[in-house]
Parts: C-alpha cells; sequence; structure tokens
C-alpha cells in the first residue's frame, strides 16, 4: 500500500511539516523534492507551487494537500490527477491577514503617512479627521479570512460590508453579493479590501470601471492575489487621485519585477507577499485530521471545489 507523504515545496519548511505530521501520526516516510524516490509509493503529496505536470506522475497519489489557504497555485495545472484537493485551514495565518488590513487601513484613516511628512517639517498642524462610523470598509470576499477580517473592523467601529459570490448572512455586516451587487457595494467602499480567491471570475476584476466606481478618496488593499488587479487601471486611478492610496501585498508577477512603478509610486506601498504565511506548527492539525480520515476512508475536511476554484 503506498503511504509515503512527500513535501512538494522549495520552501525551506519540509521538516518542520514532518516533525509536526509525526507527532499527530507516528514515523513517517517522507519524501521531499530531492528524495523523492519511487513515486509509486507516494499516497499524500503537501504542495505549493508544484512543477507543472509532477503531480501527474504519481500514480497511486490519494490526496493533494494545499499548504497555503489559497490554491490558485494548484489549479493553475490543467494536468492534476483527479483525486480530492484539501487545503490548510491556519488560524494563526488568518488573524496575520486581518492584521495586514487593519494595519493599512487604520494607518490610511489616521493619515499617519500625512503627519510623518508635517514631523519632517517640523510642523505641529492637526488635520481634518474623518470619524471612524464615517468610515466605511468593504471587504471583498467573505471566507474564512474575509469573515475574520470584517469582523474585526466592525468590532472597531467602522461601517463594514463584505461582498460575495453567493448570499450570506453576517452579524454587523451589510452583505452583498454576485455581479449585481458588485458596483452598488464598491460605491460605498472607503476602505477597500481585496481577499478573494484567484479563479476564472476574479481574474482581472478590478479594472478601470471598478476602480471609478469606487468613492472619491478610497483607499486599496490587496492581500489576495495580483491576478485580480488591471495593473494600468490601478495606477491611472492613483495617478489621477480618485484613489488615495494602495498597500498591495501581491501582483500580477511575483517578484514585483524591477523598475515596476509600484514600487516608486508616491503613493503605493509594497510589501512582498507576507500578508500571511502558513505556520506549520497550527496548519499541521486539520492536515493530520484529514490523512487520517483518508485512511479511515471517512470524508474529508476544507476540501477545494476544483469548479469553482476555491
Ligand atoms: P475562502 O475560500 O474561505 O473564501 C472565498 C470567498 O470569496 C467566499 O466568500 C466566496 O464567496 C468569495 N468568492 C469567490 N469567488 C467569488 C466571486 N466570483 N465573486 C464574489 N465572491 C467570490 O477563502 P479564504 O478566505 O480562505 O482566502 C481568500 C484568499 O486569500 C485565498 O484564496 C488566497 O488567494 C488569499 N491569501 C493570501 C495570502 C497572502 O499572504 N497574501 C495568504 C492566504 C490567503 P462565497 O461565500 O459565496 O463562497
Amino acid at each position: 500500500m503506498p503511504n509515503a507523504i512527500a513535501y512538494i515545496s522549495r520552501d525551506t519548511d519540509g521538516l518542520h511539516w514532518k516533525r509536526v505530521l509525526e507527532a499527530g501520526l507516528g514515523p513517517l516516510d517522507y519524501r521531499t523534492l530531492d528524495t523523492l524516490g519511487n513515486t509509486d509509493d507516494i499516497e499524500v503529496a503537501l504542495a505549493w507551487k508544484p512543477p507543472h505536470g509532477l503531480l501527474r506522475t504519481f500514480r497511486n497519489v490519494r490526496l493533494i494537500v494545499s499548504l497555503g489557504m489559497g490554491v490558485d497555485h494548484l489549479l493553475a495545472d490543467e494536468t492534476l490527477p483527479d483525486v480530492p484537493i484539501v487545503r490548510i485551514m491556519d488560524e494563526g495565518l488568518v488573524g496575520q491577514m486581518s492584521e495586514y488590513a487593519l494595519f493599512w487601513a487604520l494607518r490610511h484613516h489616521r493619515e499617519i503617512d500625512r503627519y510623518a511628512e508635517l514631523q519632517k517639517q517640523g510642523q505641529w498642524k492637526p488635520l481634518d479627521f474623518v470619524d471612524t462610523i464615517d468610515r466605511r470598509v468593504g471587504v471583498m470576499g467573505l471566507g474564512t479570512i474575509g469573515q475574520d477580517t470584517a469582523a474585526k473592523f466592525a468590532r472597531l467601529g467602522f461601517p463594514t460590508a463584505g461582498w460575495s459570490r453567493t448570499a450570506r448572512t453576517l452579524d454587523g455586516i451589510e452583505t452583498f453579493h454576485g455581479s449585481d451587487g458588485f458596483r452598488r457595494f464598491l460605491a460605498r467602499s472607503d476602505i477597500l479590501v481585496d481577499v478573494l480567491p484567484l479563479t476564472r471570475e476574479t481574474r482581472g476584476l478590478l479594472d478601470a470601471a471598478a476602480f471609478a466606481a469606487l468613492p472619491k478618496g478610497a483607499y486599496f488593499i490587496n492581500m489576495a492575489r495580483g491576478g485580480h488587479v488591471v495593473d494600468e487601471a490601478l495606477l491611472a486611478a492613483l495617478d489621477s487621485g480618485h484613489l488615495a492610496g494602495a498597500a498591495l501585498d501581491v501582483f500580477n508577477t511575483e517578484p514585483l519585477p524591477a523598475g515596476h512603478r509600484y514600487w516608486t509610486h508616491p503613493r503605493v506601498h509594497v510589501t512582498p507577499h507576507i500578508a500571511g504565511a502558513t505556520n506549520p506548527r497550527t496548519a499541521s492539525p486539520g492536515v493530520i485530521e484529514n490523512i487520517k480520515r483518508l485512511r479511515a476512508g471517512r470524508d474529508l475536511i476544507h476540501r477545494v471545489d476544483a469548479k469553482t476554484g476555491y
């Protein structure tokens, strides 16, 4: 019976994953990209950005685990074997994502960059203040991360709305869904937080029309995927002053190419895809549970629907 676990990633936490999985499952036949051996033995592939076509060669693989909460890196490979895909669920990562959104939103909301400039000039100058109850936050994506993020903004007193594919009802959050609700959602979002998955439907969603639909002076935070954004449209909206600024963690091309306008744009903050990082310690309980369920023939948790793409 194939029972090897393969860690298919160029990240450096392969040994950490081995330790935490063995703590829950006992000694494992554990392989990495450099020690794959006979791939017929591989039962479970833990993958982050696997080389295109590689998973197809694992003839007996029964489960693919995405080592990130996003799964576009897997579904981009149209040769994937026809086996269940699950993703990690990492509470620590979810909290980091909310922190990222809150940090940039509050920095914008409280004019911290402008005060830093005034400090450089030695100027004591209180600026006009927008009250929290007048600053509307919109969270695109009301999944695991979006719900946590939206709830935290609402808790701080920001009028908060969320947008999803299907209708959702959430305490204290105004909800919109589908293409019908999209423009209305944008029109009431002074701070827009993107935490959607990258799918066929969401690629290129944030185009010139979407940015134009935001209120003048809106702020944009992208901690989801760069592929949602038409870069020329975002840059034009920033150049014209229609958008006050953007904090971008993710890009159409990563690493962000040298010389890209985002690097030096005065209204843009760039971070290198660090909004949330998987920690094997907090992510492993769900993976262990799924491997146990697989071996016992029980239903899996945190399954990905290849049809919707998330
Ligand atoms: P979930 O799968 O839990 O939720 C996805 C949400 O997006 C759901 O609310 C879903 O709607 C909504 N959605 C999907 N497609 C559409 C659509 N076409 N129109 C409107 N809404 C849509 O995702 P998570 O919250 O776990 O993660 C979201 C994304 O965050 C990941 O896919 C990943 O790309 C990104 N991410 C980025 C990280 C970083 O470090 N920058 C780290 C981790 C994740 P519905 O509720 O109707 O299903």
